[in-house]
């Protein structure tokens, strides 16, 4: 048994970690290209989202590599994903790919639905043996996220453009070739202080935009064109409040639990959407709400065709909350000129505002 499940973001190190230590035959996919995404957009019905087609596309290049058993994460809420891992099943065997498709269904069983899944693949193994490994995995995720908070405060204020970026693939490389915990730990010590010794403009006062969105293009940046990154070039600190290890956390552990970190955003979008209408849509509105006064502006990613994201696009400017956000639509149409243009425009508006306040405080103090 091979096993292959597709892209989001730097899971698929954890997952390489885990399944290493099961000794499973895991077939990590290859990282996202146009080739994944026109895969996907080929066999793809024309008005699925974006995660759909790029993760269809992972498991057509996943096949070809070999791997014969597909993991597709889902669930049953109000979003369409829980439909996806049959449906690709589907195209997949008229493809002729011989394939057996799992669905994961994390929002349901949560943890130990996900440990029972992990146990079955690896053949039995003892439950002390798949704690150990997901536990490993865990605290690489854990690691890679720390890492990444830093390198999104150091980005936009380092004197020498790209340092920062370096250092954090040097990093991920690192985590993924480390093979046990005090290894990890010695990594991720090591590239904390190279980043935290990177010289800065001791000046810069750097725009703070946050990320928001529909969870999947928000986490894997090949969907967005890398928008942190080149927010981070224009000199952007970027705030997101999603990682993927704050997620597997709380709906694994604590979610069951009765800890629900949303709640929070909920509350606060409650004024304007009193419901979950899916995916990520309450949460986007939430996100706008509650960080009004911290935030000098959004970018809110949305995937071409999901209903709880346009739902927020169109409830966001309702909002008494007058942060400006910037929409984008991620599918296949778009192109790094296009969204760099907006992202630029968008930057420029919110240095004018952050001017423009700065004069108007000043005129009062006068
Ligand atoms: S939330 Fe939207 S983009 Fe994400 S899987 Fe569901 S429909 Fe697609």
């Amino acid at each position: 048994m091979r096993i292959g499940i597709p892209h989001i973001g730097n899971l698929y190190i954890a997952l390489k970690a885990i399944f290493k230590k099961l000794d499973v035959d895991y077939v990590a996919p290859p990282l996202n290209t146009r080739r994944t995404l026109s895969l996907g957009v080929k066999y793809s019905p024309e008005g699925l989202c974006v995660p759909f087609k790029l993760t269809l596309g992972n498991f057509i290049e996943i096949a070809e590599l070999g791997a014969d058993t597909l993991i597709m994460p889902g669930s049953y809420g109000t979003c369409r994903l829980g439909y996806y891992a049959k449906t690709q099943e589907q195209i997949l065997h008229d493809l002729g790919y011989n394939i057996k498709m799992v669905q994961m269904g994390v929002s349901e069983q949560k943890f130990l639905g996900l440990v029972k899944i992990i146990k079955e693949l690896a053949n039995n193994a003892p439950w002390y043996k798949i704690l150990l490994a997901y536990s490993f995995g865990h605290k690489k995720l854990n690691a890679i996220d720390r890492i990444e908070r830093l390198v999104q405060k150091v980005r936009p204020v380092e004197i020498e453009k790209g340092t920062a970026n370096k250092l954090y693939n040097m990093a991920l490389k690192s985590i993924d070739e480390a093979e046990d915990v005090r290894t990890l730990k010695a990594v991720e010590k090591e590239y904390i202080d190279r980043l935290n010794r990177v010289e800065i403009d001791p000046e810069a006062e750097p725009l703070i935009v946050g990320v928001t969105g529909e969870f999947y293009v928000v986490l894997e940046p090949f969907s967005n064109y890398d928008v942190e990154n080149e927010l981070g070039k224009l000199g952007v600190e970027v705030r997101r409040t999603t990682f993927m290890s704050d997620w597997t956390k709380f709906s694994m552990f604590l979610n069951p639990l009765g800890i629900d970190e949303k709640d929070r955003i909920h509350k606060a979008a409650m004024p304007y959407l009193k419901r979950d209408i899916g995916g990520d849509g309450w949460e986007s509105i939430g996100e706008k709400v509650l960080h009004n006064n911290e935030y000098d502006g959004i970018v809110h990613l949305a995937p071409f065709t999901c209903m709880p994201e346009i739902i927020a696009q169109n409830i966001m400017p309702t909002t008494r909350e007058n942060i400006p956000v910037l929409t984008i639509i991620c599918d296949e149409q778009m192109t790094k000129t296009g969204v760099l243009t907006r992202l630029e425009a968008f930057v420029d508006l919110l240095n004018r505002k952050r001017r423009a306040g700065t004069e108007t405080r000043q005129r009062v103090a006068v």
